[in-house]
């Protein structure tokens, strides 16, 4: 064993309890990180590695940051999800016999972040607690810094529900029950709880744990258990839990989800280019927040939408008043934040009169609101505290430009407080009594430049120049400093005036602070207050955004049918049409119906815009079902329960499956949870695979949305062949991305017209890449060839000489082993006899097909 120092052996005692976080050690000015958390932190932040003697035969390695520039390095740590333990010295080391006293004060995670300046203001910071018990999933979300807290429970396994924990985008996870992590969650910093059952951690929450089911309170529990090991303080700022079902929304996979590009692009993962960045126009970070929220969670019921869509025509059709409405709401500071940091503990003065302020601009939105005649926002306005109380007693308390210090005076306005004001007046008297003295001294000696002043070393002195020395009075002056051209004196009466002065501003100071926190505590007391204004406040700035962006964009409220019906009148992409900018966005009629028009069947060639045309489809239902209004002439949507996507490459890198069979898997995924209600877009589904079996597949799916489930689904493809389904299955329809031939070169119209495009256009396509002219060249005459020589032209016909053009030489070797099968051969005949094809769906069948055709 080795014998280390007492402070390393304090060192280590501590650092037990915190094994998988980085120790910030204080040490003097310093927090000193030692052994592993020392290399890894110096490879993180960049700092220099040192080495320190402990007792030990080598040197303990070492780094460290100034504690005034930890915050920095801090939120350098959280961002890359790493958790942070500060230790603090608890006694004054002057006074401690041996070893300083250490105690870890505050464990800073990524997910239970308090401090403004580590969190983005428009996007809430979510930890998230997933239990499993008997099948079941319980799900519980806590934002620490606004105090929201929602749970839910799934039915299904931890691994199968888990994109609704997903869905919050959590800084951090916790799992309770989980016989192992799944392998979606480990890009999250994550945390295996154990078991808890009693709702043991928080009285606050005892009565309403009552209402919640079993797993839904063990994964409450996971979560409080983990905030109560990192917060040391105060949570009385977390809200009631609200409980929902994630089946009153509508529901998107987060496959579909970044698909969509709702909340963030799909190349660079960044707001900008999404529809959340489109339709963001709030003004307050509580209202980007839940923005997000709303955009994350569509609605399903008529009559909660049909609110949203009143209240953001009202808004729409007044200008002048929505910009007075914009203008109250950009006084108004992130009153959820606030009011976290009040009940916390770290709020400064800055924060109480931001707080003011906020409070102050109530009334004036009020009415506003009245005004609009809206019943849904009177209805808002009403429930609208104005908190003129709290407004009246921060008025009084506080000055309105106070320091962010709170330790330094200079907060308490005159008149709040009796006796701050007597030190007050006491301090100011003695320095017009050393203004005076100043005075008097120049006359006394005859000395002009003579000054007093005041530096924190020797308090109060006066100042002489070298030249006029021999002027100041022997025996009342007493020498203290001797500068280069200067000498600096006190008197017996100036340093009792001075002990007067300071012993004033000393206690000026601490009654501030006192005074400060006690005003502070007060406000803390209204906290619940706070948020039910602040909710209602995010709100009106939502339905605003959605008015503001409407109006600008030429946006129409759509009409919410219940008859299946599905019409869009000269739809637009939102996102494409907002960034394209010379050109004008072509725009696109939509027609569904539960009956005649259910798959739309969209050929034409590559950039044509078919994907486009899908997702702005998409996009629009859930612009409608957040409340907002659409790009398009008119809309009149069916409400859809579920949307799928599956359009364009996606890579399962953690997964580790290949895209064909992402691709299989999540078609499934649609095929198996989609109702007659629900949207599904299917963008060139079988491509990855053989044409034949591409399109057998095609097909299938085709068939089995049509006759088994019903759902309205776009559906892309390059098989011309699957056309002719228009004639034989009754709910598809053709539909085609029109393009033109000019002078040899294809022009995209963006023009999505009725029936089946006429020709394949994939030549042109690869000239548009700048292919090799000898490729194109060599392309065209193939073609030409296979055109003349097929039978009827027929396209099957084509496609068949194509297949047999390119498989030829395989063909010409299996010819000459065809009697010996392979063993795959074999197993694969061996299954086909045993398969039963009363008990096989298609699309069983179809992964069977694919089964083998990978075994070949
Ligand atoms: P496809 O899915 O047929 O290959 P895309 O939908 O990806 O084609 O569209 C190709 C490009 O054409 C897009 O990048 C977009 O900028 C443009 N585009 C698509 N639809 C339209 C439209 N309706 N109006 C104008 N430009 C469009």
């Amino acid at each position: 064993m080795t014998q280390y120092t007492p402070m390393i052996q304090q060192y280590l005692a501590i650092k037990k309890d915190y094994p998988d976080t980085f120790l910030f050690f204080r040490l003097g000015d310093f927090y000193e990180l030692f052994f592993d958390d020392a290399v890894l932190a110096s490879r993180e932040l960049e700092i220099t590695l040192t080495g320190r003697e402990g007792g030990g035969d080598e040197k303990i390695p070492m780094c460290g940051v100034p504690h005034h520039a930890a915050d920095g390095y801090i939120a350098e740590l959280l961002k890359k999800g790493y958790k942070i333990a500060v230790c603090e010295q608890v006694e004054d080391p002057k006074e401690a016999k041996g070893v300083v006293r250490r105690e870890v004060t505050r464990v800073v995670t990524p997910g239970t972040m308090m401090e403004g300046k580590w969190l983005s203001d428009k996007e809430n910071n979510y930890m998230v607690a997933v239990a499993e018990l008997d099948g079941r999933t319980g799900i519980a979300a806590c934002d620490m810094s606004t105090g929201e807290m929602y749970v839910t429970s799934l039915a299904g396994k931890a691994e199968s529900v888990l994109d609704e924990a997903l869905q919050y985008r959590p800084k951090e996870l916790v799992f309770c029950g989980l016989s192992s992590v799944p392998k979606t969650a480990l890009p999250y910093a994550a945390f295996q709880a154990n078991e808890i059952d009693a709702f043991a951690v928080d009285t606050q929450y005892q009565a309403q744990a009552k209402e919640l089911d079993l797993v839904m309170r063990a994964a409450v529990n996971a979560l409080l258990a983990y905030i109560g090991t990192t917060q040391k303080r105060s949570l009385a700022h977390m809200r009631l839990i609200k409980r929902y079902d994630a089946r009153q929304y509508l529901q998107m996979d987060g496959f579909s989800r970044r698909n969509l590009e709702l909340t963030e692009t799909i190349r660079d993962k960044t707001k900008k280019g999404s529809l959340l960045w489109l339709l963001d126009r709030t003004e307050t970070a509580m209202g980007g927040r839940l923005l997000r929220r709303w955009l994350e969670r569509p609605l399903l019921r008529q009559s909660e939408l049909a609110a949203r869509l009143d209240a953001v025509e009202a808004l729409k059709g007044d200008m002048l008043l929505r910009s007075d409405v914009r203008s109250c709401l950009d006084r108004v500071y992130d009153l959820e934040r606030l009011a976290g940091r009040i009940s916390y503990g770290n709020a400064n003065a800055r924060d109480l009169i931001q707080l003011r302020y906020s409070l102050e601009a109530v009334p004036e939105l009020k009415s506003l609101l009245f005004a609009t005649q809206s019943p849904v926002l009177e209805d808002l306005a009403a429930g609208m505290e104005d908190c003129a109380d709290l407004v009246g007693f921060l008025q009084a308390a506080l000055v309105d430009d106070p320091p962010i210090s709170v330790r330094e005076g200079g907060m308490i306005r005159t008149g709040y407080d009796e006796y701050l004001d007597k030190l007050h007046s006491a301090s100011r008297d003695g320095k017009t009594w050393i203004a005076q003295l100043e005075q008097g001294e120049r006359e006394a000696t005859g000395i002009r430049s003579l000054k007093v002043g005041f530096n924190k070393v020797f308090g109060y002195y006066i100042e002489v120049s070298k030249a006029n020395i021999a002027n100041v009075p022997t025996g009342r002056y007493e020498r203290k400093q001797t500068l280069a051209n200067a000498e600096r004196y006190i008197t017996p009466e100036l340093k009792e005036r001075e002990a007067l002065i300071l012993e004033a501003e000393e206690k000026m100071i601490e009654l501030e602070y006192q005074l400060f926190s006690a005003v502070r505590s007060e406000i803390a007391q209204h906290i619940p207050r706070l948020q039910a204004l602040a909710e209602r406040i995010a709100a009106v700035d939502v339905l605003q955004s959605f008015a503001t962006v409407s109006d600008e964009r030429g946006y129409v409220r759509p009409e919410l049918m219940d008859s299946g019906e599905y019409v869009i009148e000269e739809g637009r992409h939102p996102v494409v049409e907002a960034v394209l900018e010379r050109e004008k966005y072509v725009a696109n009629d939509a027609r569904m119906d539960q009956d005649n028009r259910q798959v739309l069947l969209i050929t034409g060639p590559n950039m044509a815009g078919k994907s486009t045309f899908m997702r702005q489809i998409a996009l629009i239902s859930v612009m409608a079902q957040i409340g907002c209004f659409v790009p398009a002439k008119s809309a009149k949507l069916s409400l859809v329960d579920q949307i799928f996507t599956r359009i364009g490459a996606a890579d399962d890198l953690v997964g580790g499956h290949s895209t064909f069979m992402v691709e299989m898997l999540e078609t499934k995924h649609a095929l198996q949870k989609a109702t007659a209600q629900s949207l599904i877009l299917l963008d060139e589904i079988g491509r990855g695979t053989s044409t034949y079996d591409g399109m057998a597949l095609a097909q299938a799916v085709i068939e089995y949305i049509c006759q088994k489930i019903g759902a309205k689904t776009l559906f892309s493809t390059h098989y011309h062949e699957l056309t002719s389904l228009e004639e034989t299955m009754s709910g598809v329809v053709n539909v085609n991305a029109r393009c033109e031939e000019r002078d040899g070169k294809l022009l995209f119209l963006h023009k999505i017209e009725e029936g089946r495009a006429d020709k394949s256009y994939g030549i042109h396509v690869a000239e548009l890449a700048e292919m090799p002219d000898w490729v194109i060249e060599r392309a065209r005459n193939i073609l030409a060839g296979l055109e003349a020589g097929g039978s009827n032209s027929a396209a099957s016909d084509m496609q068949m000489s194509l297949e047999t053009l390119w498989s030829a030489p395989v063909a010409a070797v299996k010819e000459e082993t065809a009697p010996l099968l392979s063993t795959e051969e074999a197993s694969i005949l061996e299954d086909l006899r045993e398969l039963d094809l009363n008990q096989t769906t298609p699309m069983d069948a179809m992964l069977k097909l694919f089964a083998w055709k990978q075994q070949l």
